[in-house]
């Protein structure tokens, strides 16, 4: 071997070790990819809780358990995979969102659920809220969605989940279940512009009424609606974004959703 070619070769491996050392500077400063990562995402959930959830202000014990237990990662589209454990909306197609896991936990302890109790959720969207009201344990669970396909998907994904209990229902949930009334809580993750009456009607005497109200596509009032006496005791609790209720009477229909 010339002298010229050891050189070319020790310029070769000295290049090869150093494109080497670059990659793995690369890689370690590169996030860990959590995809397929269980561990990382109960490691990531349970971080959630304790910075959103509980630092919030919800102290409901079994509510926290099931934040803690429940796979939100499981429920968003495989690209939004990395945010799954982020305390915001993401998007679940048709213009619908997974809510903001603060907002569930919230709602779900605002129900002040009794074991035995039954539950009504309108807009069943990825499962989410539903698989959280399933984990408590104790309730029965009824969910109604007006998209056909997310209806569907919500399906599917809570049975593969073990989720097999909840009642699920296609249609519109302005009009409630009226066939499984009445309940001891009712709450609606979309937001009509108006109090719908049938959810009202379908709510037992002490029942509880979670709901957001206000125009779409701006800020709506979460109220929280007490049944006493037949009538209805409201608290106001602030300012919240959802996407709008369709369907009833409202104004806007599912297919002016992009
Ligand atoms: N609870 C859901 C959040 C979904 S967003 C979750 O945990 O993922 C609100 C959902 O309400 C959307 O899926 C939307 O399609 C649905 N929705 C809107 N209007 C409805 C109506 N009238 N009846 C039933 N579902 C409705």
């Amino acid at each position: 071997m010339g002298k010229s070619t050891r050189k070319w070769i020790g310029w070769v491996i000295l290049a090869l070790v150093g494109l080497a050392g670059l990659y793995w500077a690369y890689r370690k400063s590169q996030p860990a990819n959590p995809i397929g990562d269980e561990e990382k995402f109960t490691q990531l959930r349970m971080e959630m809780v304790e910075q959103t959830i509980l630092a919030r202000g919800v102290t409901n014990p079994d509510v926290i358990d099931a934040m803690r237990t429940v796979p939100r990662h499981a429920f968003v589209s495989p690209e939004y995979l990395d945010q799954a454990y982020e305390d915001h909306p993401l998007p679940i197609g048709y213009g619908q969102t997974i809510s903001q896991p603060y907002i569930v936990a919230w709602m779900t302890e605002l129900l002040e659920l009794k074991a035995g109790e039954k539950v009504l959720e309108i807009g069943t969207g990825s499962g989410y809220q539903a698989a959280i009201l399933a984990q408590l344990g104790y309730v029965e669970v009824y969910s109604v969605e007006i998209i056909p396909a997310l209806a569907e998907q919500a399906e599917e994904r809570l049975r593969r989940l073990g989720y097999k209990k909840v009642h699920l229902k296609q249609g519109d949930g302005y009009y409630g279940w009226q066939e499984q009334a009445p309940y001891d809580a009712i709450l609606v993750t979309a937001a009509p512009d108006h109090l719908p009456p049938p959810l009202v009607a379908q709510l037992k005497e002490g029942g509880r009424l979670v709901i957001p109200i206000g125009p779409p596509g701006s800020y709506q009032t979460l109220w929280k609606f007490v049944k006493q006496n037949g009538k209805l005791k409201a608290y106001d609790l602030g300012g919240v974004i959802f996407v709008p209720l369709t369907g009833g009477n409202q104004s806007i229909s599912p297919s002016a959703i992009p």
